[in-house]
């Protein structure tokens, strides 16, 4: 009855342009054929696998992923590409193309600036569209509640709403310009080990306010055409089958888009159908047989699955098709210009790179004579991260190993480009004796240090690869005038950090990523990233120190058995939380971030209801960038609640202004199915980081009771 009077509200609250388009999308509703119905449900490879299980069809592009249009109707192909970087393509492929890569998307999370993220969505998604590409399965968010995930680099973070802010504004961005995209993957694959057959353990009430929280605002704010399931369970049950789940999203969020399987993620017909899912994506037949070709016709006609249902799925579909501007939309085949593009890909590295350390090594002066630059590929490329997500830079890519690839954007020459007149000296690391007499010979090291990471493997600790501590180690013994530049998908450990004075945490940093490097390092650009994930300062200090099915997943003899991940263990304490909770101590705080100045915060004010605000001033000697953050104490622990980037010039002063999201003074109340704010006061914090916060206040709040 309550949600009949939703819907009800919902449709007489319809705009006018919302009638028109309800519409236009009934009347092709009406005119479509079973058959065509029963195509539009069915994705398919966009490309010929190397198995050859799949078969590029005639028309699809070699993307990820193809959907057959109606013709007759102007329903067009959907052509997929991932992701979120870029466009994707592999080396080697015959269809492969050339696209600008964003830094990986920790990067970009990790301006903490909404503006950067849509900005970057809108020209990767212009590249799509220029190769006629009109869906981008972008919008990767799981929460990183393991440190080693392979896939940390393609998410936001560790915070709900960080994370739902910025993935939100990302996926905007790109559907701003009338590309499809996805939010993925829903929900909780955390980790990559076991991804297929690993149950994801949660409590309603701590997935409510953790990971479905930054679901549910990323959603609201981008409205995407569709949400891709993840591969593991939840709760025992496969995402795509799981009827509580998406009926969070359908029923509680009133989602009108549509919901697609990962590739192969799809495993029953009925069940998937009936909790929720429209579209299967393509799957390798040999390895899991199409679950919406034959078997939906069965279960149509076999009444397991109704004929209403069918109807939703294809209205769902060619509702985000309208909303997006894809049904009819000619695509846009213009070159594409690089330049500009690489402009917009290079200002979100150096707003993403994060100043951990700095004891006033840099920014270096341009008139040092002698710089040793260290590091793997240091003379040719920037790393990226793998998997699915990985793009073809314009400048193409050199490679370490089978799958580590650099795209050409070279630190050396970067360094010689903005040290004019500086003799730049290389030293691959490889061996470390060799780099031990570069250093020695310089007056200045940069040493670039690396962790690939990837979709599809876990990094076995949080240790960097190769024996890079002990290079890092013996660099900076032979020449105290160090900066370590990482470049890694996620945290690592710094056993050598007492050792080096500075360090700057560039991640991966896109086809651009060097020159930013380059400025950051020399004061043309002024760093002003902070970490958007808690570096832990050892595995110990993790809810789960040993991470799930890693052992069981080394032994390649004997395959993976379903295994259950315990994240009940931290619930909804998540990263910064979890440390709060537990009193330990990280060796670089959520929140975390220098820059070449200093800031100072005063006059917290509260309320009235719940309005933060305070002053910033920049006291040091130069121009900067801070982005103070404001924290509650919510029940369960503190919460990020609010941030303002704030830009100020030697000496100037600004004001905050924050308006808190009810949903984060609230805590899920399973019994009522809604959010629940208790009557009382709040502590209020405010300052650089979540482990820094020293001004104070409380805020009272109303008891409330708010709708999911
Ligand atoms: C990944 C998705 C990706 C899909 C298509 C899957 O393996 O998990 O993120 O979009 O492949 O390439």
């Amino acid at each position: 009855m309550k949600r009949t009077l939703i819907v009800l509200l919902a449709l007489t609250a319809a705009s006018p342009a919302t009638h028109a388009a309800n519409a236009r999308v009934e009347a092709l509703v009406g005119k479509l054929t079973q058959n065509e119905k029963l195509e539009l449900v069915r994705g398919r490879g966009g490309y010929d696998d190397a198995s050859a299980a799949w078969e590029k069809p005639a028309r699809a592009l070699g993307g990820a992923g193809f959907v057959p249009g109606v013709a007759r109707l102007g329903i067009p192909d959907v052509n997929q590409t991932d992701a979120g970087q870029g466009v994707n393509s592999q080396d080697g492929w015959p269809w492969a193309r050339a696209a600008t890569s964003l830094p990986s998307t920790l990067a970009v999370a990790a301006s903490w600036d909404p503006e950067v993220a849509r900005r970057g969505g809108a020209m990767i998604a212009e590249e799509a569209r220029r190769y006629d590409f009109n869906m981008m399965l972008a919008g990767s968010m799981d929460l990183t509640r393991e440190p080693r995930n392979g896939r940390n680099f393609e998410y936001w973070g560790e915070d709900p709403w960080l994370a739902g802010v910025m993935a939100g504004a990302s996926v905007a961005g790109i559907q701003s310009r009338h590309v499809m995209s996805t939010i993925k993957h829903f929900a909780l694959n955390a980790q990559e080990t076991g991804r297929t057959i690993l149950s994801a353990k949660i409590g309603e009430a701590a997935f409510r306010e953790s990971d479905l929280l930054a679901f549910e605002i990323a959603i609201e704010r981008a409205r995407p055409a569709a949400i891709m399931t993840s591969y593991n369970r939840l709760n025992g049950t496969y995402t795509s089958e799981s009827a509580p789940l998406l009926a969070a999203l359908k029923t509680d969020w009133h989602y009108p888009g549509y919901v697609l399987s990962d590739w192969g993620g799809q495993h029953s017909t009925v069940a998937a159908a009936n909790a929720g899912s429209d579209q299967e994506s393509a799957s390798p037949p040999s390895e899991n047989p199409p679950m919406f070709d034959k078997p939906l016709r069965a279960a149509l006609a076999a009444g397991t699955v109704t004929q209403a249902r069918l109807d939703d799925m294809v209205r769902r579909i060619l509702t985000s098709m309208d909303a997006v501007g894809v049904l009819g939309a000619t695509p846009a085949s213009r070159a594409i210009d690089f330049a500009a593009d690489g402009a917009v890909s290079q200002a979100a590295a150096e707003a993403g790179a994060v100043l951990l350390k700095n004891d006033g090594l840099l920014p270096l002066a341009k008139t040092v004579r002698r710089i040793a630059v260290i590091g793997l590929y240091a003379d040719a490329g920037v790393l990226s991260g793998g998997g699915s997500g990985q793009v073809v830079g314009p400048q193409g890519w050199v490679r370490y190993g089978s799958d580590q690839v650099f795209h050409r954007s070279s630190p050396w020459k970067a360094v010689r480009a903005v040290a004019s007149g500086a003799d730049v000296r290389f030293a691959s690391g490889e061996d470390v004796a060799e780099a031990v007499r570069v250093a020695s010979a310089a007056e200045v090291v940069i040493l670039l240090a690396d962790q690939w990471t990837s979709e599809g493997i876990d990094a076995p600790s949080l240790s960097l690869p190769r024996n890079q501590d002990a290079l890092i180690a013996a660099v900076v013994r032979a020449n105290p005038r160090t900066v370590v530049v990482l470049e890694t998908g996620g945290p690592v450990t710094m056993p050598w950090l007492a050792a080096v004075p500075a360090v700057l945490e560039a991640w991966y940093p896109g086809t651009s990523g060097a020159p930013a490097i380059a400025r950051l390092l020399f004061g043309d650009a002024s760093p002003q990233g902070r970490l958007p994930i808690s570096f832990p300062a050892s595995e110990a200090q993790l809810p789960r120190p040993v991470l799930d099915g890693a052992a069981a997943a080394a032994n390649t003899h004997v395959p993976l058995a379903p295994f259950t991940v315990d994240y009940d263990i931290e619930g909804a304490a998540v990263g910064y939380k979890w440390h709060a909770l537990r009193g330990t101590k990280p060796l670089f705080p959520f929140g975390y971030g220098l820059t070449y100045t200093r800031f100072a915060y005063s006059n917290l004010k509260v309320g009235p209801g719940p309005a933060i605000e305070f002053d910033i001033a920049n006291t040091g000697a130069r121009a900067g960038t801070d982005t103070p953050q404001a924290y509650v104490d919510g029940p369960g622990g503190i919460r990020l609640v609010g941030w303002s980037k704030q830009a100020l010039g030697p000496g100037g002063r600004g004001h905050v202004q924050l308006s808190v999201d009810p949903r984060l003074l609230a805590r899920w109340d399973t019994a009522a199915h809604g959010w629940r704010i208790d009557a009382g006061e709040r502590r209020v914090r405010v300052g650089a980081s979540s482990a820094d916060l020293p001004l104070e206040a409380a805020m009272r709040v109303e008891a409330q009771r708010l709708q999911p």
